[in-house]
């Protein structure tokens, strides 16, 4: 074996899940399920599965053993799986696999695949008894997410029909026995790992220490824009937002006697509502001068407020140095290059900062942080079931995870965490996170529910460790009967099944499958695809100190991958360009407004914009000067080649679906010389019933400036020649916005939407000559 293969091996040996492995193996073999619980980063997920893998090899049933191990997110199953192979001195794709959305390499010889619960709970569609697997393990339980919720429910009906099946679930924090009572009382191995102790600072001690002063003018940053905070201080205790409600009453009750006066004044400032770009900073910039070394770990909200905080720190002469810092990002949409620089150990005296997602609580272990700065929130999707909308804020995280956060500091010596929140404030936390199942949309599950033959939607979700307000049930199973994904009686009709078939949002499959038979499958699959990644269109936005940064920041990867790999993307063309660089950032957004309205003509359409965009892109690549496009255009290159992929790999389901003319793509059908007026009705009948009246109150609504800067051509337009808009979200981000509309007429509202007050929409599918009759059968 080489020396790198003898050190790997020497390294699985020194985790804390090795000692405990024969413990694990005979538990398995004994008990159908088995709950294992240990601090992150001791080995569960790389090494368990391993442990049968290699016993099962022993016992000469390596080649019929089939192992799957499920990840909560894609770039967790790809991380591990690349990682796991690395240690079995392997290839991908050999005994190690993975598979995701539309992705993945599985070989014949593969034995541990690691997978999305999604991909899983696809599988169990077509093999509901999941023939020959001989082992499923069900990672990040803790996290209670949607899928695995759900996947438990239809694991636990499973279990009896394959007696020989193994389940086990593991779990990072100490609820165990929440899942353990679930499975009937399943034995609970526990991991015990060593930590070394962190010390915690709270928002009133880190003022102490660093000295820095809260006023309300420093405080402002993205979640905090309004300009309501310069006004007066007052405001910061007057205004009860969504996410300043829990901390209002605690901050009101403390004292904080023992503080000097000039905390005291400070904390009377502080804005709940702000993430704290400016405290952040200055905190980063204490840990650097004052404390000794090692890597440093930020928990954000989301990949926007990561890259915007990356490039104010870029600006810093400390921070955005790269002979003292090595600025990394780590969230859900990196790049995997991107990744691989997470584990890797910097150079002697550079100091590595990681701006993360809460992604890093839990199912990503960089080992060398020693100190960790939590802002205290997350973005979380919660749904409104009164108001049937979706809401997508930042809001504080719960004690366990606050706890998980401040862990990873003590991974390989005493460490410290700086949470940027006062104490009174923590002691306001939730205990755990609800459940994803509670606080979501359930259109997909439901369709799931149906189509896995679980029989009645209600009665299977009443079956869940925690089950769903029944309100929101019953807002899904409404909205699958207007799709006409369900009949009357709840039954799946021929519509549906396809729908649960396609790994896409109903209305989004609904849009393809219409595509394919009214023939403008092109445009059709453009905006999916488009709908599916997102927006490619770049928006820089005014930013408080008069600069300007884009919303996306992709463009500013792109630039330091063309440039020079790792450093700092506005350092380099700061060098190289000042003048040009100042120039472009004046005038930006004017600029991306007017390429944006270029590419809308004037039909009232995001969806038609995005495809024009992309046809644009995509006439410019054939002549070698795709890049030059995007960046005269502000488009994302990156994010166009994904929608050219994803739409690759649409197109190729929908072949396998049937769903697809063969002739198609080998003619090169020109969207423009089509129907105009079929695609757009297309895109309403796929995103029906999210319609708005323009001439409605949601009308202004509509106009406004999306938060992330990302406007609607139909924002800026005086009048809309027609009636309606038709919507692919209605978000709420601190007040309702529609985004992506596509303008209709009442006939194409009427023919393919369905009516709005007296919505009969199989009335309407039949003045269709019943094209689509068909696919409103009961199955
Ligand atoms: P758990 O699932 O218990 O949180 P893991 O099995 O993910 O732990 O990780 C065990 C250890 O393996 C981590 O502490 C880390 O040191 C190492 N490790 C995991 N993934 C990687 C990777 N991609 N690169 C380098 N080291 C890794
Ligand atoms: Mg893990």
């Amino acid at each position: 074996e080489s020396p790198e293969g003898q050190k790997m091996q020497k390294f699985r040996r020194s985790l804390p899940s090795y000692k405990e492995r024969d413990a694990l193996l005979t538990a398995i073999s004994q008990n159908q399920v088995v709950v294992v619980s240990g601090e992150t980063g001791c080995g569960k997920t790389t090494q368990i599965p391993q442990y049968i893998l290699e016993s099962e090899i022993e016992a000469s049933r390596g080649a019929v053993c089939s192992i799957i191990c499920t990840q909560p997110r894609r770039i967790s199953a790809m991380a591990v799986s690349e990682r796991v192979a690395a240690e079995r001195g392997g290839k991908l794709g050999e005994s190690v696999g993975y598979k995701v959305r539309l992705e993945g390499t599985k070989g014949r010889d593969t034995r541990l695949l690691f997978c999305t619960t999604g991909i899983l709970l696809r599988r169990l569609l077509v093999d509901r008894n999941l023939k020959g697997v001989t082992h499923v393990f069900v990672d990040e339980i803790h996290e209670r997410g949607m899928n695995e919720d759900f996947l438990l429910i239809v694991l636990k009906d499973l279990l009896p029909r394959r007696p020989e099946l193994r389940l086990v679930l593991m779990s990072a924090t100490l609820n165990a026995e929440l899942f353990s009572s679930y499975f009937g009382g399943a034995p609970i191995v526990h991991i015990p790992g060593f930590t070394y102790p962190v010390r915690s600072h709270y928002l009133e001690d880190v003022l102490e220490i660093t000295g820095y002063v809260l006023t309300p003018y420093n405080q402002v940053d993205d979640y905090g824009q309004d300009k309501m905070w310069k006004t007066q201080k007052q405001g910061v205790r007057k205004r009860k937002s969504q996410i300043a409600s829990i901390v209002v009453d605690a901050l009101e009750a403390a004292d904080f006697k023992d503080y000097s006066s000039k905390t005291k004044e400070s904390l009377s400032c502080w804005n709940p509502d702000s993430i704290g770009f400016n405290l952040i900073e200055n905190v980063l910039c204490y840990i650097c001068r004052e404390e000794r070394p090692g890597a440093i770990l930020v928990f954000m909200t989301g990949w926007d407020d990561i890259n915007a905080l990356k490039e104010q720190l870029q600006a810093h002469p400390l921070l955005g140095d790269p002979s003292n810092v090595l600025l990394l990002a780590c969230h859900g949409s990196m790049a995997s290059s991107e990744q691989r620089l997470i584990f890797d150990k910097p150079e002697n005296g550079v100091r590595k900062i990681v701006l993360a997602t809460n992604m890093a609580e839990t199912s990503i272990t960089i080992d060398d942080v020693v100190f960790v700065v939590d802002c205290g929130k997350a973005k979380e999707t919660s749904y409104d079931a009164l108001n049937n909308t979706p809401c997508l804020l930042p809001s504080w995280i719960s004690k366990a995870a606050a706890q998980q956060r401040r862990g990873r500091a003590g991974r390989v010596q005493p460490g410290k965490c700086y949470h940027l929140y006062p104490r009174c404030v923590y002691d306001a936390f939730a205990d755990f996170q609800l459940p994803e199942l509670l606080r979501t949309p359930l259109q997909s599950l439901c369709l799931q529910i149906k189509s896995l033959k679980l029989g009645s939607i209600s009665e299977f979700l009443s079956r869940a460790i925690q089950s769903p307000e029944l309100l929101s049930v019953q807002n899904a199973v409404e909205y699958l009967k207007i799709i006409g994904a369900l009949d009357e009686k709840e039954n799946l009709t021929v519509l549906g099944r396809h729908l649960s078939m396609l790994p896409v949002e109903p209305k989004l499959g609904k849009m393809l499958i219409l595509g394919a038979i009214f023939n403008c499958l092109d445009p059709i699959v453009t905006i999916v695809a488009g709908l599916s990644v997102r927006d490619p269109f770049l928006m820089p936005f005014d930013k408080k100190d008069g600069g300007f940064h884009f919303g996306d920041g992709p463009i500013h990867r792109e630039f330091s991958s063309q440039t020079c790999a790792t450093s700092s993307t506005c350092v380099v063309w700061n060098a190289l360009f000042p003048a040009l660089l100042e120039e472009w950032w004046r005038l930006g957004p004017e600029l991306a407004e007017s390429a944006k309205s270029q590419f809308s003509a004037r039909d009232y359409s995001d969806h038609l914009t995005l495809v024009r965009a992309y046809e644009g892109w995509k006439g410019a690549e054939k002549e070698q000067n795709g890049y030059d496009y995007c960046w005269k255009n502000f488009l994302s290159l990156q994010t166009l080649k994904a929608i050219d992929s994803l739409r690759n790999q649409f197109l190729s389901l929908l072949r396998d679906a049937d769903l697809v003319d063969y002739k198609f793509g080998t003619s090169n059908v020109n969207m423009w010389s089509q129907d105009e007026h079929l695609i757009r009705a297309v895109i309403c009948a796929g995103l029906y019933p999210g319609v708005s009246s323009v001439m409605n109150k949601e009308k202004s609504v509509a106009l406004k400036t999306m938060e992330d800067g990302q406007n609607s051509v139909n924002a800026r337009e005086q009048k809309i020649p027609h009636p309606w808009l038709v919507f692919n979200e209605k978000m709420k981000v601190k007040s309702v916005f529609l985004r992506d509309s596509t303008a209709v007429s009442d006939s194409v509202l009427l023919l393919f939407g369905g009516e709005i007050s007296h919505g009969s929409f199989d009335g309407h599918l039949k003045m269709l000559g019943g094209y689509l009759e068909f696919f409103m059968k009961p199955t």
